[in-house]
């Protein structure tokens, strides 16, 4: 809930606020009145029963993982004809060459393959159920194997004990949710996903099986380098995205063999198995925003998010509430900034989806995916525009402390875009015309759907 006109005073670090009690938590960030009138408000979430956005309702069914993947490739073939994507592709691989050779900021060599280390190195080689995302164990010993008991502590001290962990491993935000098996895809990386009543997981080349067993969920939240996101679209900001997803792989897998090793079992997973956003909301990591991204009052949307399924039984968080939502209904800056026109201007949420990419059954700030992908294609980079200009995305609360101290009242409004900034220590190259002098940004544009062409990156 908005608080209006407290003194400002904001004395704790990035690092305090992961682990300030969140009923207590109090954040400060720039709000706009009605009017337009912007100042620095005090904010504090607090717990409710329901998220303010985004509950179940009649309709929800489990989504499908594997969409996720196949969706824009049909829907591209359904809307510009077979063989459109993999000429799309043909075409951005042949660009991307040679703005290389061109040198061109934030798309040359050093900043492609800054983001192709970041990303490849761990979030492509990772599948559900293999590898650091294994459902059994890798290394860790039993407390069998020591001769021990398994651990044994109250519901509140074994969440605690499991979020700790968590942040040493690298989580930002750790919360826990009672599992809810509608928001776990039905289908991943092929495979069937089942719940049964049985003691181990299970993973086959044709179904993963969760053992009912595993009632409750961690949900961690790692966040997004907000410098590099500030240059978006470019590569060097693909590379904080791609950075972040490496680093979920590394931290739900040793904390999963840490449960493990307490004497649990453990199913982690990145970027496949669940709905991340429905259980971030009900272990009170945050709120459903217009971007249809889960907003965090520590870090905006700037974060990406991971699970562990577990059959250690803890006390679990309560959904949070910061305002969001009204803040939403007449911000839309998010809305303002996407530069394919993906996001919705519509004062209220609804139940209206927008295409197939979307879970029905729920009300929310529907997203056009499909224009968001278009750009991403035609840009040749994973954009995030929109998470930049969020009020609630500040990766370093450090610099509005000295900003409200030195009573320079909201000059900073949010992380901010600055797409030419230079990332590497020297300056980068300036930009320069391509080699035949076309203008490419509208060569590039031939193909978008109406607008979109004004949009691409200069
Ligand atoms: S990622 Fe970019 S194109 Fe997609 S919704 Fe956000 S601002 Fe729009
Ligand atoms: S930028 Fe978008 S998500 Fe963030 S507060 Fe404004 S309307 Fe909400």
């Amino acid at each position: 809930m908005i608080e209006n006109s407290k003194p400002l005073s904001f004395e704790h670090d990035a690092a305090a606020v992961a682990v300030v009690p969140r009923e207590k938590a109090n954040f400060v960030v720039p709000y706009s009145d009605a009017s337009g009138q912007t100042a620095l408000r005090e904010i504090s979430s607090r717990h409710v029963d329901q998220p303010a956005l985004g509950n179940t309702a009649e309709g929800f069914e489990r989504f499908s993982g594997d969409d996720m993947f196949t969706l824009y490739p049909r829907l591209k073939a359904a809307h510009d004809g077979e063989g459109a994507l993999e000429k799309a592709n043909v075409a951005n691989s042949t660009r991307a060459s040679r703005w290389i050779r061109e040198s061109r900021p934030g798309f040359d060599l050093r900043d492609r393959q800054l983001s192709a280390a970041a990303g490849g190195t761990l979030m492509y080689g990772v599948r559900p159920g293999q590898g650091l995302l294994s459902w059994t164990r890798l290394a860790v010993p039993t407390p069998a194997e020591l001769g021990v008991p398994a651990y044994s502590a109250s519901p509140s001290e074994a969440a605690s004990t499991v979020k700790d962990a968590a942040r040493l491993y690298g989580a930002a935000l750790a919360g826990i949710a009672p599992m809810n098996e509608l928001f776990v895809n039905r289908h991943v990386d092929g495979k069937a996903v089942v719940f049964e009543e049985v003691e181990v997981p299970e993973v086959t080349n044709e179904r993963l099986v969760i053992p009912r067993r595993m009632r409750w969920v961690v949900v961690l939240a790692i966040p997004v380098n907000v410098d590099l996101l500030a240059r978006a679209p470019s590569a060097v900001a693909d590379a904080g995205c791609g950075l972040t997803h490496s680093q979920l792989a590394f931290t739900v897998s040793t904390l999963s063999e840490f449960i493990r090793g307490l004497g649990y079992q453990a199913i982690p997973s990145v970027n496949e198995t669940a709905q991340f956003v429905p259980f971030a909301m009900d272990a009170g990591l945050g709120e459903l925003g217009r971007m249809n991204k889960l907003v965090t009052p520590e870090f905006g949307s700037a974060v990406r998010l991971c699970t562990v399924f577990t059959d250690l039984p803890m006390a679990c968080d309560k959904p949070i509430e910061f305002g969001l939502v009204d803040r939403c209904r007449h911000c839309k800056a998010c809305a303002k900034a996407c530069p394919a026109g993906a996001l919705s201007f519509e004062d209220e949420p609804s139940f209206q989806v927008r295409g197939p990419w979307n879970n029905a059954g729920h009300e929310a700030w529907f997203e056009d995916s499909y224009r968001c992908f278009e750009y991403w294609q035609a840009s040749g980079t994973a954009c995030a525009v929109c998470v930049t200009v969020c009020p609630f995305t500040k990766g370093e609360p450090a610099r509005m402390t000295r900003v409200i101290r030195a009573g320079d009242e909201c000059i900073v409004s949010s992380t901010g875009r600055a797409p030419d900034r230079p990332w590497w220590v020297e300056d980068l190259p300036s930009d320069k015309p391509s080699a035949d002098g076309r203008d490419e940004t509208q060569a590039l544009g031939r193909d978008l759907p109406r607008g979109l062409s004004a949009a691409l990156p200069k």
